[in-house]
């Protein structure tokens, strides 16, 4: 994969072949479908987001479009696309004299793409489903809240699991199980005989194996119909930003406070829910931390940062492997609800389990309004 180029001028029109070269760069371009909902039942470009030509100005208003995890900066690349490239003509040339001046459009539209031989997704309440995926998601397919528009949305959904541990383990399992379309796995760590009490994605003869890498293997033999990518390095301030841009979701399973502090912050200032889940022993923590929707942050939580040191890592302290278990699949059905758009989120509601006394409650956490790091925000 390539890296981006942000001082390279961007063509006003991109042939289908430049334009699926564009699409792999890191970060790939924004992608936006400017046809209308009727049009997408032919499927859609994997990733592309549903804007409909006469909703494109909606982009630049301050409350930005609601099928945007986040608002479209002027510096980030834009692919837009329609049927034959005619209105995402249009759509391009308009963002352009708004100043976003890295938009280019798809020459031909789908019917180029098509004519390339590259391949599309299922487009949002069409029954484009495959007969395998038909199968493979059947009992999603019968849940109201799901069907087969939610299915898609599934299947156009982007989640970066923080830490292929005990909660990124069944999170990611999960995720990938219910055929959620592009998933990342970041940890830099090797796979060790003592993660195997509960670190469920790997196997014995994975020990010394890149965990990243190990969990992509596994995830992708659970379902090969997805796009998994293992980032084998540490997530730090230089390249979380663009991780983050890149998803919808962010599923932190951090095993140090420095990390999801750092995530916290990041996520605040793109507007990216955050699903958070913690366990110590044989209790866990859940909330879901979502900046665009208000509510608090993880430092309206936790206003001062733990010292280094003072939290006992799973190491010292010890956990029951079933703990991170449990967590981390509540973390998998919080963010599959956010990409549904179904449901109640954990929202301000801090999920607190103690397995020892079979107990199950929740508090509501404040939002606070001199936080450090959402203060700011309204919401
Ligand atoms: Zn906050």
């Amino acid at each position: 994969m390539e890296n981006s180029n942000q001082s390279d001028p961007v063509a006003l029109e991109l042939d289908a072949e430049q334009a699926a070269r564009w699409l792999d760069l890191v970060p790939p371009p924004r992608l936006i479908d400017v046809r209308e909902l009727a049009e997408l039942h032919s499927g859609i470009v994997s990733g592309a987001i549903h804007i409909p030509l006469r909703e494109i100005p909606s982009i630049v208003s301050p409350g930005s479009h609601p099928h945007l995890s986040r608002p479209i900066s002027c510096d980030e690349n834009v692919l837009i696309y329609c049927a034959k490239g005619i209105r995402s003509y249009e759509a391009m040339h308009w963002l352009r004299q708004q100043g976003y001046q890295r938009c280019a459009s798809l020459r031909g539209g789908i019917e180029a793409w098509n004519g390339a031989d590259l391949p599309l997704a299922a487009g949002p309440g069409s029954d484009h489903l495959n007969r395998d995926d038909q199968e493979r998601y059947a009992r999603h397919l019968t849940i109201p809240e799901v069907g087969e528009e939610g299915q898609a949305k599934l299947l156009s959904g982007r989640v970066l699991v923080i830490g292929g541990g005990g909660l990124g383990s069944p999170a990611a399992l999960y995720l990938a199980a219910a055929g959620v379309g592009h998933i990342t796995i970041a940890d830099d760590d090797v796979v060790e005989l003592s993660n195997l009490q509960r670190q469920v994605l790997y196997r014995t003869d994975q020990i010394g194996h890149s965990k990243a890498e190990a969990a992509a293997k596994t995830l992708s033999a659970l379902n090969p119909t997805i796009e998994i990518v293992a980032f084998p390095e540490r997530v730090t301030g230089a390249n979380a930003p663009h991780l983050i841009g890149d998803h919808d979701v962010v599923l932190d399973g951090a095993d140090n406070f420095e990390t999801r502090f750092m995530i916290n912050d990041l996520c605040v200032a793109q507007q990216t829910a955050v699903v958070h889940g913690s366990v110590y022993r044989f209790e866990g923590q859940l909330t879901v931390f979502d900046p665009a929707r208000g509510g608090p942050c993880l430092r309206c939580l936790h206003p001062q940062s733990p010292a280094e040191g003072s939290c006992a890592s799973c190491a010292e302290a010890g956990v029951l492997g079933v703990m991170p278990g449990i967590i981390g699949t509540i973390q998998a059905a919080e963010t599959i609800k956010i990409l549904l758009g179904q449901g109640d989120s954990m929202r301000g509601r801090l999920l607190l389990i103690d397995a020892l006394k079979g107990s199950f409650r929740q508090i509501e956490i404040p939002k606070r309004p001199d936080c450090l790091s959402c203060g700011h925000y309204r919401g």
